[in-house]
């Protein structure tokens, strides 16, 4: 006697077979099992899943049925509602429901056997026995960073506004969306939202998911040194990208035996098997990397929303600017609001910590080719006589992002990519910021040979130099000595991806900053975003008006909120007697983005670019996909995707009850990408709307034979890949 099984198996994208198939096994095992198929000629990891899936393959051959080759029978079940969870994710995203499942499940599954996993669980299961305390330091060391956040975690007496914002999410399901300004004690929100759960309920497991793996070693002391004590440092695992793959998979199955009490994480995180969830925390929730930018292209802020329904889980998203789309959500029920917006507006502390002071500097008014303004300069000396930090923010890095030679008209323009190649000073390289090419900055114009190469615009690394210039003069105070009778010069430090490529590097160079050991910190957005930086009184934005020109609707948004992030970092000790100050360098200061950001007021801010919105039919008020594709041509790329919509009016009309579906959804031409060639690949998009979310998602899910089929149309020739990208963030 045997049993045929439905095996869900991540088949190639586009390939004819779906992803679920038919394998034989002597037994019949249940939905969720791990199991190891022949797949082709090789093996891999598949889940069995349940056969009336929509997705299953409809006739069966008898003699090509092949057998399961092993049963990973030691690794619990996957549970229904993961199962669900898949299923939904790729429906809605487009894609297969075994490239997405196979994508959430740790990649070592698929190498070790099921006595290994056994051996990997029983180790588990025993360091969870272990009394916490005695575990304790088999923890991974602690940067310094970390151990500068040493709160008096149990101490702490609740604000009045965290009392009330945790006495709501208790009374209510949610979804909850908590606007808390920055510092106003929403991570200690989420702290104690766990922490009741916990005591409450023996089996209850939290997720908490952060936007970048930059800010989980942050998150993870604080979570581990409230909750290791009672717990055990067990209790605590995180989830993202950065680990290795033997780490990601203790961590996986301590989650999916629920011996894991709290899982932190980055987007990945929200297909994490939780048998016990209750509780998912999405901090920071407007955070464009919740998005994922490839395979299935998913949003796991929504993912979690979603999954919070699904399995009773109080979901809380969190943000001092929220997203547009989440903001919406929380109107009032009256209005048709579905999620339960929590107000926290002020910092803690209050006194003596109150919001940065916003000053705007009107770039007319100063030199030309000012970089950093008179005013700007003279605070930032100010600050440094003060021992305080200030931090100087621009969102280029490199030194500078053009060069130009203006005999010949020659520019560093990347041969594979329709960009320009950066220049960096420090290792005098050109490097394409698109394509990675990267070569030795000529010494002469490779058009005429002039000498005198010039540079256009600037980036960190400039910045960076030519502030050492500019407070060339300045000395920090206190610092004289017989050796050094002037006293010492200003420390510049610098963070972005070029510094900190090395593993490690960001955290000893934000240890250093927080030792005091910089006086000004030039950065991109990776240090406007989360740090904690406690001696920092100044932020300046130094250009950030490019944003302003941008062709994306969501350019305000990103900008606002970017700003009010960085604004953030500011001020956040209360021992820091003085007003702290973010300064924003512009030439349009009376533009609505800066206005609102003056006075800190996000809801008119939100109000203002939802009504503009509202008008242009523009998300939230629609919902949107991009098809995009990659060929040897950008006639080929357009070809495509304009036949495809073409064929979406013939093909498709034929098809019952496709007028209708049709009638409300727009296709738009093809256009190129803003960046239109990447690495000698040709890139054209095409953007699909509707008022209705279920007509675009109907038509979605028939397009995709269309899309299919047009591969082959003459016009095409060239065509490398399409795929299609359900609510994109950039357009
Ligand atoms: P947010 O996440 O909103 O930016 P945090 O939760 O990080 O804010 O809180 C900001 C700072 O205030 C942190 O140093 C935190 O330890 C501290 N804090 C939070 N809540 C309280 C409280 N009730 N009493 C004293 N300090 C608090
Ligand atoms: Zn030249
Ligand atoms: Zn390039």
């Amino acid at each position: 006697m045997s049993a045929w099984l439905a095996v869900l198996v991540h088949t190639p994208a586009h390939a004819s077979l779906g992803p679920v198939l038919t394998y034989r096994h002597r037994e019949v095992l249940p939905a969720g099992t791990l199991v190891r198929v022949p797949l082709g000629a090789r093996e891999t990891l598949g889940v069995i899943w349940d056969p009336s899936d929509d997705e299953a393959s409809g006739e069966i051959d008898p003699s090509k049925v092949r057998d399961i080759s092993e049963v990973l029978d030691t690794v619990l079940p996957l549970a229904g509602a993961w199962q669900q969870l898949v299923r939904f994710a790729a429906r809605y995203y487009q894609r297969s429901a075994g490239e997405v499942a196979l994508a959430a499940l740790p990649p070592q599954l698929r190498e070790l056997s099921s006595l290994q996993l056994q051996r990997k669980s029983l180790r588990l299961q025993k360091a969870l026995a272990l009394q916490p305390a005695a575990n304790k330091t088999s923890r991974a060391k602690k940067t310094p960073s970390e151990e500068a956040s040493t709160d008096p975690a149990q101490a702490k007496a609740l604000s009045a506004e965290q009392i009330e914002v945790l006495a709501q999410i208790e009374a209510h399901s949610g979804p909850f969306l908590l606007f808390g300004a920055t510092g106003s004690g929403k991570t200690e929100v989420y702290l104690q939202a766990v922490e009741q759960l916990l005591a409450r309920e023996p089996q209850a497991q939290a997720l908490v998911m952060v936007p970048e793996i930059n800010l989980t070693p942050q998150l993870e002391a604080r979570f581990v040194e409230r909750f290791a004590p009672q717990w055990g440092p067990q209790a605590v695992v995180s989830l993202h990208s950065g680990m290795t793959p033997a780490q990601r998979l203790s961590a996986w199955l301590a989650a999916h035996q629920g011996g894991a009490r709290i899982v932190l994480g980055t987007r990945m995180a929200v297909f994490a098997s939780m048998p016990g969830l209750r509780l998912i925390v999405v901090d920071e929730e407007h955070d464009p990397s919740y998005k994922s930018g490839e395979g299935a292209r998913y949003s796991a802020r929504d993912l979690a929303v979603y999954r919070g329904r699904l399995e009773a889980a109080k979901v809380v998203l969190g943000s001092a600017t929220p997203s547009l789309e989440s903001w919406f959500h929380s109107r009032p029920v009256a209005e048709g609001g579905r999620y339960l917006r929590l107000h926290m507006p002020s910092r803690i502390g209050a006194v003596g910590r109150s919001l940065p002071l916003v000053r705007r500097v009107d770039m007319a008014h100063q030199a030309r080719n000012a970089v950093v303004s008179l005013p700007l300069l003279a605070a930032i000396k100010e600050r440094i006589a003060r021992g305080e930090q200030c931090l100087v923010f621009l969102n280029r890095r490199g030194y500078a992002p053009v060069l130009h030679c203006s005999d010949c008209g020659w520019k560093s323009a990347c041969g594979h990519c329709s960009a320009f190649r950066v220049f960096h000073k420090s290792d005098r390289t050109l490097r394409c910021h698109h394509c990675g090419h990267s070569e030795r900055v000529p010494r002469t114009c490779p058009g005429c040979g002039n000498p005198d190469i010039l540079t256009l615009g600037r980036g960190t690394e400039q910045i960076e130099e030519l502030l050492a210039t500019l407070l060339a003069d300045v000395r920090r105070p206190g610092t004289q000595s017989p050796e050094q009778p002037e006293g010492e010069l200003v420390r510049i430090g610098r963070i972005d991806a070029d510094t900190t490529r090395l593993k490690g590097a960001l955290q000893s160079q934000l240890a250093a900053v927080h030792a005091g050991e910089v006086d000004v910190l030039v950065g991109t957005q990776m240090i406007a975003k989360g740090h904690d930086f406690r001696r920092i009184t100044l932020v300046a934005a130094i250009n950030p008006d490019s944003a302003l020109f941008s062709s994306d609707f969501r350019a305000p948004e990103r900008l606002f909120s970017l700003l009010l992030q960085a604004a953030g970092r500011a001020g956040r000790d209360a021992a820091m007697g003085a007003q702290s100050e973010v300064w924003v360098q512009t030439f349009q200061p009376a533009h609505p983005v800066y206005a609102a950001l003056k006075n800190y007021d996000y809801p008119s801010f939100a109000h203002s670019q939802l009504q503009e919105r509202e008008q242009a039919g523009m998300p939230p008020f629609s919902y949107q996909a991009l098809v995009r594709a990659d060929a040897r041509s950008q006639e080929a790329a357009q070809a495509f995707l304009n036949a495809a919509r073409k064929r979406a009016g013939s093909d498709m009309a034929q098809w019952p009850g496709w007028a209708k579906v049709l009638e409300q959804v727009m296709l738009y031409p093809a256009v190129p990408m803003s960046v239109q060639r990447v690495a000698n690949v040709e890139r054209a998009q095409m953007l699909v709307e509707s008022a209705s979310r279920h007509a675009l998602q109907s038509f979605l899910a028939a397009w995709q034979e269309v899309l299919q089929a047009s591969r082959s149309d003459p016009a095409c020739k060239g065509l490398i890949r399409w795929a299609i990208d359900v609510d994109p963030l950039s357009i």
